[in-house]
């Protein structure tokens, strides 16, 4: 497994596979990998000849007082586990490389789809995820990149700038990875203590819940909204960002249950603002 720290070296050596007439999987994360980062490079293992993991904690993907400083970075115990996985290459690049002195383009998506939830509540999130990735893209020229489902509004954002942009490539969706009690596996679950823990797996349950009253027949999308609320609000530390329902396809608004449809949810406990979601199809 090779690692590289520059974008130069990295581009040559996807060139090169690409030239030689291999397929390529990119899996983009910000490290700290857990299982259900593993899930995706597993997938792109299956899938395609060469497969690379980025691992980059994106600067400008956050906000002023967000996490950006403290975000854990464990690059060597990702290696580790990323040669496990028979990866070939690991692309580790420094900020200063991806982001150089008079660095000015910026990829944006616009609408409904960004303004949103995630958009609404992190102010310019959005515009870092698709730049990094864009550039991402464009070093290593993957024909797949596999991205979860855990985070659905990104993946719902890059698969629009993807047919937008006509980059030639396949997004692969991948399912959440949750822990064996049902919270959604997420590097940043290691900042809860153990009561903030306890009471975020609030966040599946709620879901749950919804899912089954949609099965039973509730099509009434403020009612399915208000039961998930009550559920989160009886759990003290919880402070509810948002809880949204719209379409699975483009977050457009919903006139009720029908089709497709999104469940999404950002709930901070403490410090730590987790998100979680769930697709229903009615
Ligand atoms: P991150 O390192 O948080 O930027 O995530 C990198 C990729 O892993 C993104 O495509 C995420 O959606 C995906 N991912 C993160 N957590 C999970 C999970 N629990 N299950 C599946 N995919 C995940």
């Amino acid at each position: 497994m090779q690692i590289f720290n520059s974008v130069k070296e990295m581009q040559d050596w996807c060139k090169k596979h690409k030239k030689q007439g291999r397929s390529m999987g990119l899996v983009p994360t910000m490290g700290y990998l857990h299982e259900g980062h593993i899930s995706l490079v597993k997938a792109a293992r299956q899938d395609c000849d060469i497969v690379v993991v980025s691992i980059f904690v994106n600067p400008i993907q956050f906000g002023q007082g967000e996490d950006y400083g403290s975000y854990p970075r464990e690059l060597e115990r990702d290696s580790a586990l990323l040669l496990k996985e028979n990866t070939d290459a690991v692309f580790a690049p420094s900020v200063q490389d991806m982001y150089p002195a008079g660095y000015d383009t910026f990829a944006e998506v616009f609408g409904d789809i960004t303004g949103k939830m995630c958009g609404a509540s992190r102010p310019g999130h959005f515009k870092g995820v698709t730049t990094v990735v864009s550039k991402l893209f464009h070093i290593c020229q993957p024909d797949r990149a596999y991205f979860g489902q855990k985070d659905a509004q990104q993946l719902l954002i890059i698969k629009k700038m993807v047919r937008d942009l006509n980059f030639p490539l396949e997004i692969v969706r991948m399912p959440i990875v949750r822990e064996s009690d049902g919270l959604a596996m997420s590097s940043r679950n290691v900042y809860l203590n153990e009561e903030e823990r306890q009471q975020a797996l609030v966040l599946s349950q709620a879901l749950k819940m919804a899912e089954k009253n949609i099965r039973d027949g509730e099509r009434e999308i403020e009612k399915i909204r208000q039961q998930i609320k009550d559920m989160i609000e009886a759990r003290p530390l919880a402070r509810i960002d948002y809880i949204e329902i719209a379409s699975g396809q483009d977050l457009s608004a919903l006139e009720e249950i029908q089709g497709g449809v999104l469940i999404a949810l950002a709930v901070k406990f403490g410090k730590t603002r987790l998100i979680d979601n769930l697709l229903v199809e009615v």
